[in-house]
């Protein structure tokens, strides 16, 4: 068996400017941790032996049709602009076209330097490659729009974060790399025709039925207004919300710190960097909409009327919290089991939340206990839960399949940081079961799974992760 990729690239036919021709670095001794067949079949990929497949996802060989590339990109990170950042450590080897006609990029995270790296070293380590591996993989099981992890490796070498780690390469699978950053590349280099020839390709590719910039601009948002309210609805914090790591096509992507909430609270920061709160749990509706005022000040170039193209896509940013208000409110109906809309529904919901903030109750275990009894476990004062209890039941009388519309939503399983964690700790120490058990698991999370409940279990508080990491 040979590993066939049935490349059909089209970002490399875009301007040198777009990107740099760059083949990734060759590593020592590359071994395969993990190949995801079932996404391999579904993008019409051919597996090949280990052997071969650790060449090619660690990059030491490059594979019949790669047309191997460093995207290059520019992103506000942490409010700040950066007019230059780029691939600095990831490798787009090319694209392929899956039966059902949807492209996908195949990229190399951790291939090594760029000419966009900076100080950086270009290579990742194993914790970070294993967490965005079974964090988007999760992402997925759990409906969430997503990159996908297709394969890891590790490149038997070291790499250096805190002390020696061993090094890692993700294959990461995604709709497109293009991020907000990549029209800010060009608007701060005045470049109005790379801006008009990156906005058909983006329009090309995930938006064709919009016929202006004003129109995709719409799109887009609407699709990240729907993303960021099903973060919410899951307790994610992506934690790392520049305009570079937002994606055009409406995928979550880059896990560096991403987390989900044990206990609720809105104001949850886990990333060991966000010493402000700027992507905290309860802010990520204002910055993807900030960040997509970004991507609007781009668009404005192209059209012929300055004024009225500010007018108009400015309108589409301000209308941005309305529409994420009412998928919030539609994602959190579900998850009280309510498919129908009533006055009064938001006021049950923040108050079911206000009480779970003021009781530490774990944001997954108390949505999934509503259909049962043990809800009330949840809070350390239960009568918090009690008081709530019969409004939302004579709420509920009305409806048709509430427990079913409850199941459906409120996962039983998340992949909990401090599982995250002992996980990496034990596949440094060369064991990767935990690793594969929680993919087992995490891919079915809405199921009950008995033999599974202790990752149902909120952390111990000597288990407690109290930071994460861009890795
Ligand atoms: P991130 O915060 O992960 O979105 O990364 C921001 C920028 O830093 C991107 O341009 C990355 O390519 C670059 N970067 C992150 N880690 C490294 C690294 N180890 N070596 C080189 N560039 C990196
Ligand atoms: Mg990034
Ligand atoms: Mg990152």
């Amino acid at each position: 068996m040979t590993l066939t990729i049935p490349f059909d690239n089209s970002y490399a036919t875009l301007p040198p400017r777009f990107f740099t021709r760059q083949v990734p670095e060759p590593v020592r001794a590359p071994q395969l941790i993990r190949f995801n067949t079932a996404l391999a079949t579904e993008l019409g990929i051919t597996p090949g032996t280990p052997t071969e497949m650790a060449q090619v996802f660690s990059g030491n060989a490059v594979p019949q049709g790669a047309t191997p590339l460093a995207q290059a990109y520019a992103g506000h990170q942490f409010g700040g602009f950066s007019p230059q950042l780029g691939d600095g450590r990831a490798i787009l080897l090319g694209e392929v076209v899956d039966p059902t006609g949807q492209r996908h990029d195949i990229q190399l995270k951790g291939a090594g330097r760029t000419p966009y790296s900076r100080s950086g070293d270009g290579r990742a380590w194993l914790g970070p490659v294993l967490r965005e591996y079974l964090l988007s993989e999760a992402m997925h099981a759990l409906s969430v729009p997503t990159t996908r992890a297709l394969a890891a490796t590790l490149t038997g070498e070291s790499i250096y974060r805190e002390g020696a780690m061993p090094g890692a390469v993700l294959t990461r699978v995604a709709a497109s790399h293009i991020r907000v950053g990549t029209f800010q590349y060009f608007a701060a280099r005045r470049d109005t025709d790379a801006i008009q020839t990156l906005y058909r390709h983006t329009r090309d590719r995930h938006y064709p039925t919009a016929e202006t910039p004003v129109q995709m601009l719409e799109q887009v948002i609407a699709r990240q207004a729907r993303l960021v309210a099903k973060w919410l609805s899951l307790g994610f914090i992506h934690g790392v919300m520049n305009t570079d790591n937002t994606a055009l096509s409406g995928e979550t992507i880059d896990y560096g710190p991403a987390a989900y909430m044990d206990t609720y609270h809105p104001v949850t920061v886990y990333s060991s960097i966000d010493r402000q709160g700027r992507y905290a749990y309860d802010n990520q509706a204002n910055i993807i909409t900030w960040n997509m005022a970004q991507l609007a000040s781009c668009l404005v170039p192209l059209m012929p009327d300055t004024d009225a193209a500010i007018q108009q896509l400015t309108a589409a940013v301000h209308a941005m919290p309305d529409l994420i208000h009412a998928e919030w409110l539609t994602a959190f109906r579900a998850k009280i089991g309510l498919s129908t809309a009533q006055e009064g529904d938001e006021a049950l919901i923040t108050d079911l939340l206000t009480r779970m903030a003021n009781n530490q109750a774990d944001f997954t275990n108390t949505f999934r206990a509503l259909s049962g009894e043990a809800a009330r476990d949840q809070f350390t004062d239960p009568t918090a839960f009690d008081d709530w209890k019969p409004r939302w039941q004579a709420r509920i009388a009305s409806e048709s399949a509430p427990q079913t519309t409850m199941r459906a939503t409120n996962p039983a399983f998340i992949p909990r940081n401090h599982r995250v964690e002992q996980m990496i700790q034990a596949a440094v120490a060369g064991d990767y079961a935990p690793f594969e058990r929680l993919l087992t698991v995490l891919s079915r999370p809405y199921d009950d799974q008995p033999e599974a409940e202790d990752l149902t279990r909120p952390p111990l508080p000597s288990e407690v992760v109290e930071n994460t990491f861009c890795g």
